[in-house]
Order: C-alpha cells, then sequence, then structure tokens
C-alpha cells in the first residue's frame, strides 16, 4: 500500500514522506481523505504559535471529506468505499462541560489534527464517532469545506439570526464568508467589513455589501444604513483590536456581538457601551453536533456558492509551498490538498 504523509517538523517547514499506514482500533475507522482543508489554526501551527502543543512532527489537517477504506473491529453502521467527512472533536465525556450537554468544548478536548495526527495523510484512523455519513451526491471537494461551514452555522445559531435581521461580519477570510453566507441563507441583510482588497471584491462578487473602514466610516455607515437603529447582530472574525474598539458601536439595543475569532491578548472593549444598549456579547467555539448536519445539508442542497471560496486544489508534493502562500497573505481564500 502507497501512503504518503505531510510531517510538520518545526521552523516552518512541512516534509512529505511515505509511511506505512496501521490498521484502525476496534473503535476507530480509517478514513482515506480526498481533500483536505488548510485553516488558519493549521497556518498557526506552521508558523510556530502552537509548538508547545503540537508533538512533533506533526501531521495537521483537520477539515476533511474522502471515504471510508477500513472498519475497526467493533464499528457498525458504516461500510468501506462510503464518503464521509469528519467532525474532529474528541471529547473526554465526564467533565463539568461534557455533563451539561457541551462536549465540543470539554475541558479536556482532543482536537484531531491538532492533539492527534490529522489528515493531510493517505489513510487517517480516526474515532469511529467523529465520521459523519455524507450523502452519495455529495462533492468531495466541497465537502472537505463542511468543517468551516460548521463554524459558520453555529456563530449564526449562538448569534440567534433571524430573517430580516441586519447583520455586520468584522472580517472577510473563510469564517468571515461562511458567517455571510449561512446568515444570508437564512434571510438576514449582512454588511461585510474588511481590508483587504481582494477579499473585498470575492465579497462583492458574491453579492454582499461591502465596505473598507480604511476608506469609509464604517459606525457612520451601519447607523446610515439602520436609520440609527445600529445592526441586530455583529460578528467580530478579524481578532483586531481596532475591531473591538468598533463593535460596539455598531450594534442595536440589545442586539449582539459574537466573538468569532481568537484573541491571543485581552482587547479593549468598551463596556459602558456594552450597559448603555443593553448589548450581548457571547462567545462562539466549532460546533456542535446540530452545525455540522446543517452544513452537510447545506453542501449537499448546494446552497452555498463555495467554488468561489476554494481559490486552488493543489497536490500534497505542494503543501509546504502552499502554507508559504498562505502565510505570505497572497490572493487565496482557501486551498484544498488533495491526498
Ligand atoms: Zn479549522
Ligand atoms: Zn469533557
Amino acid at each position: 500500500m502507497n501512503a504518503s504523509a505531510a510531517y510538520y517538523s518545526g521552523s516552518k517547514e512541512i516534509l512529505v514522506n511515505n509511511y506505512v499506514p496501521s490498521q484502525p482500533d476496534p473503535l476507530q475507522i480509517q478514513v482515506q481523505p480526498a481533500y483536505s482543508g488548510i485553516c488558519g489554526t493549521d497556518l498557526h501551527i506552521f508558523n510556530g504559535a502552537m509548538d508547545q502543543r503540537v508533538a512533533l512532527p506533526h501531521i495537521m489537517g483537520h477539515e476533511t471529506a474522502g471515504v471510508i477504506s477500513a472498519l475497526g473491529t467493533k464499528v457498525n453502521g458504516f461500510e468501506i468505499g462510503q464518503p464521509v467527512t469528519i467532525m474532529p472533536l474528541n471529547a473526554c465525556g465526564k467533565c463539568a462541560a461534557c455533563y451539561r450537554g457541551l462536549s465540543h468544548i470539554c475541558y479536556q478536548l482532543e482536537f484531531l489534527g491538532i492533539d492527534t495526527p490529522g489528515s493531510f495523510q493517505s489513510f487517517w484512523n480516526v474515532p469511529a464517532h467523529t465520521v459523519h455519513a455524507l450523502p452519495s451526491t455529495a462533492s468531495l471537494s466541497h465537502a472537505a469545506m463542511i468543517e468551516p461551514i460548521a463554524v459558520a452555522c453555529h456563530d449564526v445559531r449562538l448569534g440567534k439570526v433571524t430573517e430580516g435581521d441586519r447583520v455586520v461580519v468584522l472580517g472577510c477570510g473563510p469564517i468571515g464568508i461562511l458567517v455571510a453566507m449561512v446568515a444570508r441563507s437564512i434571510g438576514a441583510e449582512v454588511t461585510i467589513s474588511e481590508i483587504n482588497d481582494f477579499r473585498l471584491e470575492l465579497a462583492s462578487s458574491l453579492g454582499f455589501t461591502v465596505i473598507n473602514p480604511n476608506d469609509n466610516d464604517l459606525i457612520e455607515y451601519v447607523n446610515d444604513w439602520t436609520d440609527g437603529a445600529g445592526a441586530d447582530v455583529v460578528f467580530e472574525v478579524t481578532g483586531s483590536v481596532a475591531s473591538t474598539q468598533t463593535m460596539t458601536e455598531l450594534v442595536c439595543a440589545r442586539g449582539t456581538i459574537v466573538i468569532v475569532a481568537i484573541f491571543g491578548d485581552p482587547p479593549p472593549v468598551d463596556l459602558f457601551r456594552l450597559f448603555w444598549r443593553e448589548i450581548r456579547i457571547v462567545g462562539v467555539r466549532v460546533y456542535e453536533t446540530q452545525d455540522f448536519s446543517q452544513a452537510i445539508n447545506l453542501v449537499d442542497k448546494k446552497i452555498l456558492p463555495l467554488d468561489s471560496l476554494i481559490s486552488d486544489i493543489r497536490p500534497l508534493d505542494e503543501i509546504q509551498k502552499s502554507f508559504v502562500d498562505l502565510s505570505q497573505g497572497a490572493d487565496i481564500m482557501k486551498i484544498l490538498i488533495e491526498a
């Protein structure tokens, strides 16, 4: 069996090597990834920001779709050759979060592809409970986007976006644009704020109203748009201090701010404004099973224009170059690696 994997070895280096795949454990399924997306978290790993968390050499990748190549001896309900995607969360099942039914934010959460080997390899053994069947009609390249789409579904659901809401998305990377798409799919009006020209043009070509806050006054724009009311829901997806200083000015009375971005340092937030308008701030992290199911449905029904987000599909041999391109801010939304 010919198998290769991409090993991150530290110092911004990924080496592709052959390896001998192992059989799945009794409660595991072996998946042959067809396509795997490169995620912002993978870039953090590549750039050394998570060297204390990952064990080197490390195989990254957690946004994947493929087919089942082997079944553990105790696995039922799946068959070899079946198309699947992976919800890459392995919870402990016994912490306070798990007891509350919040296993997606388990206090001992193991994230496949970060805390364990990931999908940038020919054969990936994963716990059977993380495997989700795909409809046979689903495109596997689109299905590799299900994991980030599930993030967006979770964000929009916890933000309580409803039809007719006016929504502002701050930041238009892969997650920001997916949040905008999912919000629009349930009937919200969406404005996207972004400073990168490539992303602005892409969002605009998809029919979104876009604004560059470096060129225009975002607060004034939102006030005009909403007749002085403010937006119903604001999604913070930039992780920037400039954005956290603006977000509280954009939201309506008892409106909602959803914190999607990962902040390394605590940013300044105007708590007076929070008090004055009774603003609700909600944190959101990964997804729950219902979000994953919704994402699978959105892909299967072809509701989101995913082709315009997949900037390129590249072979595993080009993974190093792909990480470098993404790190340098090339005109790319999402790269899929083809196994
Ligand atoms: Zn990811
Ligand atoms: Zn737990």
